[in-house]
């Protein structure tokens, strides 16, 4: 499953969100995980054409697609110097295919805020200055190594050395993160490898009182964090911790009535995940069979082979073809015998690029 690692200074409400994570997926029960890592958890991705293919097929499972959050506590100040829990952290960080920065929005005078009063802007720029400062360090290192290749005039480290310079000068140097340049595409499979913290998509969690959630759209701390994000092209996700901790205790109807109550229409850790999955350019299709009704998570762009090698691997290996609905096609038919009379079923080769939405059945060679 993607990994999303959760950031944040002291005190901003991780490990509150991180647990209301923990519960919705303890709720999700029919998810097969068998997680023990308790600093990670898994929640299923809301998706509600899964529920009408179950209508449709009535198999006698259903299973969504799932997602991990990875609760990387402990990165404060001067933690690229070792500081608090430091370069463990880091190397935690660059494990995960994404960010999520808690920044706390609430106003709290009993909760001690670390460096003073609530400030977004200032919060976001301490840890991000910890990012960049990490990803110098090991840029330099990187230098350094690549060095006796490029005076043997190596074509490729000298590729990757003016690429890495770049890094280094135009943005890690100057406290800006990698994502802030423009590579082209081969450059960007080189910045790839560099596995860099900074170059990884983040979202901005703006965590705000409970009182506040309704009216996020006018909140002058939120619209801070906000224009942070915008200046990077990054997404931002209003959310109240606390309150997701309440409603994650809720399931089906009882959650539509509080959310209901609330003002708003999904929760914010629905809202999270789905920030997510467009911030990664993911896809999702599904495998409809009487046993099993299931989603899976894919990249964008990725061919039907690759798809099944989701599910597994030696359908990956042995991939013959794939029978492929959409699933507006499939819904409109009613059933698969009739979507195939409607002439909407089709036989697809290995170059298929697989849409978001695609009801797959793969045929292999075992
Ligand atoms: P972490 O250090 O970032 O993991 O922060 P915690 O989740 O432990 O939260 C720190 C404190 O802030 C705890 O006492 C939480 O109950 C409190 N807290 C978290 N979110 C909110 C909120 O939205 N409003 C208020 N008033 N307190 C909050």
């Amino acid at each position: 499953a993607l990994k999303c690692g959760i950031v944040g200074l002291p005190n901003v409400g991780k490990s509150t969100l991180f647990n209301a994570i923990t519960q919705a997926g303890a709720e999700s029960a029919n998810y097969p995980f068998c997680t023990i890592d308790p600093n990670v958890g898994v929640v299923t991705v809301p998706d509600n054409r899964l529920d009408k293919l179950t209508e449709l097929v009535t198999p006698k499972k259903t299973v969504p697609t799932a997602f991990e959050f990875v609760d990387i506590a402990g990165l404060v100040e001067g933690a690229s110097k070792g500081e608090g829990l430091g370069n463990k952290f880091l190397s935690h960080i660059r494990e995960v295919d994404a960010i999520a920065h808690v920044v706390r929005c609430f106003v709290d005078d009993d909760i001690t805020h670390v460096s003073g009063g609530v400030d977004p802007t200032r919060d976001i720029e301490v840890i991000n200055l910890e990012l960049v400062l990490a990803d110098l360090e090991s840029m330099e290192r990187r230098l350094e190594r690549l060095a006796s290749k490029v005076k043997g005039k190596d074509k490729d480290a000298i590729y990757e050395n003016e690429i890495v310079q770049r890094l280094v000068t135009d943005a890690l140097s100057d406290g800006k993160p990698a994502r802030s340049l423009d590579f082209d595409q081969d450059e960007l499979k080189i910045v790839k490898q560099l596995n860099l913290l900074t170059s990884k998509p983040i979202i901005y969690i703006a965590n705000v009182g409970e009182d506040d959630i309704a009216e996020v759209d006018t909140n002058q701390i939120v619209q801070k964090v906000r224009d942070y994000a915008a200046k990077e092209g990054a997404s931002i996700v209003p959310v109240s911790a606390k309150l997701e901790s309440e409603i994650a205790e809720l399931q089906g109807e009882e959650k539509d009535m509080f959310l209901e109550e609330l003002g708003l229409n999904e929760s914010g850790l629905d809202k999270l995940i789905r920030a997510a999955y467009d911030l990664l350019g993911l896809y999702t299709y599904f495998t409809a069979g009487v046993q099993e009704v299931r989603a899976w998570t894919i990249t964008k762009g990725m061919k039907a082979p690759q798809a099944a090698g989701v599910i597994h691997t030696d359908f990956e290996r042995g991939f013959i073809r794939a029978e492929v609905v959409s699933y507006d096609d499939l819904l409109a038919a009613g059933s698969m015998n009739q979507a195939k009379e409607n002439g909407k079923l089709r036989l697809e080769g290995k170059e298929y690029v697989v849409q978001d939405g695609d009801v797959m059945h793969f045929r292999f060679n075992v």
